[in-house]
């Protein structure tokens, strides 16, 4: 998965440049689960032989049970609860969350870069390391792989 821009202003150790192509690319993490699991049944409510609500709260606890060793009890007449879970189903599709990211600039520029260079865009601005040197019609081609970046705060005018 990747979006790639054409930047105007861009500098490259605070020169300008002849074009900067920026390619963003987001590293998928397949987060499918392939068991089944068991998670809080948030609707669950209980009342014991004693009259004593039980049920869980919105963050998942327990408020009125203890459990001094692996077994649910009622805070106030130690009456043995089994709080109530729900079967969540293995996926049936892949998942994935966003991971890394990664930033490139392919950059044509007239003088040529050090290895590692400052980069200043519209869109954030950072370091990287210069790789991939060609020269075409008298001009430097070459590829940033940005290392930090950072957007400034937006100024308003
Ligand atoms: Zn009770």
């Amino acid at each position: 998965m990747g979006a790639t821009v054409v930047l105007e202003e861009t500098l490259i150790d605070n020169r300008p440049v002849l074009s900067a192509t920026m390619h963003v690319s987001v590293e998928q993490i397949d987060v499918t689960s392939g068991l089944p699991a068991t998670e809080a049944d948030l609707d669950w409510t209980f009342v014991d032989a004693e009259g004593h609500f039980h049920a869980y709260d919105a963050d998942g606890n327990l408020p009125t049970l203890v459990q001094p060793k692996r077994k649910y009890r009622c805070v106030i007449c130690r009456q043995r609860i089994r709080p109530g879970f729900r079967i969540v189903p293995a996926d049936m599709f892949r998942r994935y969350a966003p991971g890394r990211r990664e930033i490139t600039l392919q950059i044509v520029a007239t003088s040529q870069p050090a290895d590692v260079v400052s980069v200043v865009t519209p869109v954030g601005f950072g370091t990287g390391t210069v790789h991939g040197h060609g020269m075409r019609d008298g001009a430097f081609e070459f590829e940033v792989i940005v290392g930090t970046w950072g957007a400034r705060k937006a100024v308003t005018a």
